[in-house]
Order: structure tokens, then sequence, then C-alpha cells
């Protein structure tokens, strides 16, 4: 039965290790795929960003010559032979099959033959003069729409879902959703229902803009496959994490059970199981330093059993430890959870007693005091051996540093011996007072 239950109490530490070493490194693993996550979706966005506004720029580039292009177009227009001759001569006709081959303007004294593509637009004139006086004037346009940007679009390098929008005063006039808002200060839009990594730029036509998109769903797939290798690589770990968790279960558990056991030791007294003289000094500093900072009280109770000597020289050493071991039995039973009792010297028992006032320690003492009273021990002869106690008890603030405390629980416990032994003395403030006299000290039974 005892093994039985030690096995299956060491199964289950080598199974508390094994996790404990699984959940770290699972905690470890989590944390740096977050970061390797967060950081390559970050990096990802920057390099979309960066893309994005190349494009805008390369385009509004490309804009810029075409616009050249335009004007150069009008001029050689307004020198070329034909136009001049047409012009001369006055020839409507002609003129009229000129300006539509060229999607041209042309205003001759005040008429205009042929018409401009409509707006959007951009447009360039030339004048034509006659002996120093402007005789006519021609314009040529190209309409700001889907076939520019379509130019704009083959001079540029896109990435596979990016597109070209072309946005003025705030709104898309080509590329998109006409007349959808897409502020070009913003660096995320939404048009339709879809949200865009967005860059623009100026195409130097008043209040117009080349924008480059690429959706955000498209920009954060980009970092897919990335992603998948790294969830990959940290199952793989995991996995890893825990066949070596199984593996070194077994020598952390047999450390943390020695570290255990080693810290049990050193708080405790191996021949009464209460804690030791060490075990109570530090619990006393510490319930004092924290009644100081509560303004609460700790009691303090110091018990030596009477004629201890005599027992040992009736009945012998052994039933002297046997009977040391029942009145530290009688201890640990009557008090508290809270409360802390140990082994304070050869024959004596001392008890901490947080949050308790001097009423409450000589009761406490007074308690302990009949119970050891009550108590018989069979001797190893067979006889019943009486044992009975005195109690030295006082209290913090009353006694207001440990030694004060300690020494005042002392002083009091040796009043009791000198007054009659199997009795309580409290040590107050001034003078010490005996509780109750309870008969005569014992003589063993
Ligand atoms: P008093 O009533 O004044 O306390 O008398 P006493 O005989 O108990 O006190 P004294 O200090 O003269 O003797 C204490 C004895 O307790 C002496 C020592 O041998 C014995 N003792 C101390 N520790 C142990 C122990 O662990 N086991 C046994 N069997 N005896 C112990
Ligand atoms: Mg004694
Ligand atoms: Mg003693």
């Amino acid at each position: 039965m005892e093994r039985r239950f030690r096995s299956r109490y060491g199964r289950m530490a080598v199974m508390r290790a094994a996790l404990l070493v699984f959940v770290l490194a699972g905690a470890l693993i989590g944390a740096v795929v977050f970061t390797l996550d967060l950081n390559a979706r970050r990096s990802n966005h920057q390099q979309a960003a960066t893309e994005l506004a190349s494009m805008a720029r390369v385009s509004a580039s490309t804009f810029s010559t075409m616009r050249a292009n335009l004007r150069a177009r009008v001029g050689e227009l307004a020198a070329s032979a034909p136009l001049q001759q047409a012009v001369l001569e006055r020839n409507t006709a002609r003129l009229r099959s000129i300006a539509r081959s060229h999607n041209a303007l042309i205003v001759l004294h005040g008429h205009a033959v042929g018409t401009l593509p409509a707006e959007p637009r951009i447009a360039a004139t030339a004048t034509m003069a006659s002996g120093g006086r402007v005789v006519a004037r021609v314009t040529v346009a190209v309409q700001m729409d889907r076939s520019l940007l379509a130019v704009l679009a083959s001079a540029t390098p896109m990435p596979k879902h990016a597109a070209l929008v072309l946005v003025q005063h705030g709104r898309v006039i080509a590329g998109g959703p006409v007349g959808a808002r897409a502020e070009t200060g913003h660096h995320r839009i939404e048009l339709g229902s879809v949200a865009f990594e967005a860059r623009a730029a100026k195409l130097g036509v008043a209040g117009t803009s080349v924008m480059a998109l690429e959706p955000v769903s498209a920009v954060d797939a980009r970092v897919n496959d990335y992603r998948r290798k790294l969830l990959f690589a940290a199952a793989l770990t995991l996995a890893l994490a825990a066949g070596l968790a199984t593996r070194i279960a077994r020598p952390v558990a047999r450390v943390l059970g020695d570290i255990a056991r080693l810290t049990r030791q050193a708080q405790t007294d191996g021949m009464t199981n209460l804690a030791n003289r060490r075990a109570l000094d530090e619990r006393l500093d510490l319930e004092v330093d924290h009644a100081r900072r509560l303004g609460t009280h700790v009691g303090f109770v110091i018990a030596d059993i009477d004629n201890f000597k005599s027992i040992n020289d009736r009945y012998g050493h052994q039933t002297g430890d046997e009977v040391l071991r029942a009145v530290a039995r009688v201890f640990a039973d009557a008090v508290r959870e809270l409360d802390l009792p140990g082994r304070y010297g050869g024959e004596e028992i001392a008890v901490v007693l947080p949050g308790t006032n001097l009423a409450g320690a000589r009761n406490t003492a007074e308690r302990i005091r009949k119970l050891v009273d009550d108590l018989r021990v069979t001797s190893s002869d067979g006889e019943l051996v009486r044992v009975t106690a005195s109690f030295g008890a006082a209290c913090f603030p009353t006694h207001e540093t440990v030694e004060g405390l300690v020494s005042a629980a002392d002083e009091s416990l040796y009043e009791a011996k000198r007054t009659g032994k199997n009795r309580v003395v409290t040590a107050t403030a001034k003078k010490k007072s005996a509780s109750r006299s309870v008969g005569d000290a014992p003589a063993p039974a």
C-alpha cells in the first residue's frame, strides 16, 4: 500500500516536472514565434509602402514626360506646312480634317474648329502668327482616363496585385470607382469595401495625384509562406521540447524533490517533527515585522517539561524521548494552522501565535497545559508516565523587540517553575503575574 502510494506519488512528480519543462519551453517558443511574426509583418508592410511610393513616383515622372511630349506635339503641329497653309487660305474643311486627326482645337480669328477630349484632361497650346500678329491658336489635349493610366502603368514596375488610380481633389477620377473618396494624405484607404495600402505622388496639375494601391490582404499574404514555415519550425521545436521534457523529467523531479526535502529538513526538528529553533526564530522575526507594520499582536509562549530529568532517571532516556514526542504532538494538535509550534531547546517547546494578544496567548498556553496534564505515556516497562509542563507567555507590542519578547516569556517560564510548576505565567509590561495556580508539581506517576 505504502509502496504503491509512493510510486504513484513519484509518477505524479515526474509528470509535473515534465509538464513544467514543456510549458516553459512552449512559452519560450510562443514568445519567439510571436516576435518573429510581428517583425516579419512590420517589415513586410514597410517594404510594401516603399514599393508603392516608388510606383507613384515613377508614374508621376512618366506623366511629366507625357506633358512635355504634348507641348512638343502642339509646337510641331503649329509649325507644320499643311496647317500653316490651311490657316493662310482660311480653308475650314482642311482645318476641320487636321483638327480631327490630331484631337486638336484650332481657333482662327475667333472661330473654333474641332473639339478637345472631355475633362479631366491635360492640354498644350501654341500660337500661330503672321506679320507679328496672332492669327490662330491651336490646342491639343489628352484625357485623364483609363488609357492614360494604362500608359503610366506600362512604364511602371508593379507587384501582382497593385494598381494605379488618378485622384483629383480627394476623389478618384480614373482607375477605380470614379467619384469615390481617396485622400492622398492617407496610407490606408478604403475603396468599395476593400482596404488598400496607398502611396500618392503629385502630378503638377492642380489638385491631381497618381496613387499606387495594393490590397492590405495581398500585402499580408506576402508573408504567408514565411508564416507557414515559422509555424512548422515552432511545431517541430515544440515536439522536440516534449520529447526532451519526458527525458529530463525524472532527474528534474528528483532534484526538485531533494530540494523540497532538504528545505523541510533544514526547518524541522528530527526528533519531535516540530519546527526547529532556527525556523522558530525566523518566523518570530517575520511575524513581529508584520505586526509592527500592520499594528497587530504576536503572542509567544515557551513551555518546559517539569522534572524531566527525573523521568529520564526513572524510566530511561527512551521513555524520556517518547514523553517529549507525545508532548510535541499535543502542541501540534492544539494550535491553529497559522501558529508555529517548535522545539526551542532540549525539553522546551515554544509557539509563535500571529495576531494574538496577551490574553489569547495565556488562554492557548493554559489549554495546552491542561492537555499535557491529562497526557499519559506508557513507559518501556509498561508503566503509565504522567507529565506536566510550565509555561511563560508574552506578547508583542507589550514587549517591543523580538529579544525583549523572548526574554519576557523566558522569565515568566522561570517564575512558573519557581512558584510551583505546572502553571502559566504571563509577562505584563511592568511586572509579571501568575495567571493561575494549579496544584503542586507532579510526581512521576
Ligand atoms: P525543571 O522542572 O526545573 O525543568 O526540571 P528538569 O529536570 O526538567 O530540568 P533540567 O534542566 O534539570 O533537566 C532537563 C533534562 O532534560 C536534562 C536532559 O538530559 C533532558 N533532556 C533534554 N533533551 C532531551 C531529549 O531529547 N531526550 C531526553 N530523553 N532527555 C532530554
Ligand atoms: Mg524541565
Ligand atoms: Mg529545561
